[in-house]
């Protein structure tokens, strides 16, 4: 079984209200990111604060939505603890690094789990959850 035979599950996230901005972007097809005004920080996992400086003054900008993988692992087996994941056969767990510089956990999707590369070029797709949000996942680029 291959990524290309079944999708994999987009359960919605939880929202916290000072990080609807990325959840709403998300459902509009736009990945973005905190930046920090204070010191530029370019800040992940998203939230409300500078991890650098503690600054709260952050704004969101647009990311290009490209990047490369900096590791991955091939999900062979469900996962007992992430229950709508229990039935999505291999599916490919990874880190991408934005060409922003942050390293987002994620899905690499639309491609054979066992062509996956750490290097490989990706772009970013989302995946609607049905309730005002969307996953960024990413698939290889120029395939
Ligand atoms: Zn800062």
């Amino acid at each position: 079984m291959t990524l290309t035979e079944k999708v994999l599950p987009a359960p919605p996230p939880f929202v916290h209200p000072e990080v609807k901005p990325f959840w709403e972007a998300t459902a509009e097809g736009r990945l973005v990111l905190p930046k920090c005004l204070e010191c530029d920080t370019l800040i992940w996992y998203p939230r409300p604060f500078c991890p650098n400086c503690a600054s709260t003054r952050v704004e969101w900008i647009a990311a290009s939505g490209r990047g490369s993988i900096y590791s991955f692992t091939v999900n062979r087996r469900g996962q007992a603890d992430l229950a709508a994941y229990r039935e999505a056969g291999v599916y490919v767990l990874a880190y991408v690094e934005l060409e922003e510089g942050p390293r987002v956990m994620t899905n690499i999707v639309d491609c054979d789990p066992d062509s996956v590369r750490i290097g490989q070029q990706v772009e970013v797709v989302f995946h609607d959850t049905g309730q005002g949000t969307a996953l960024p996942r990413f698939r290889p680029r120029g395939a």
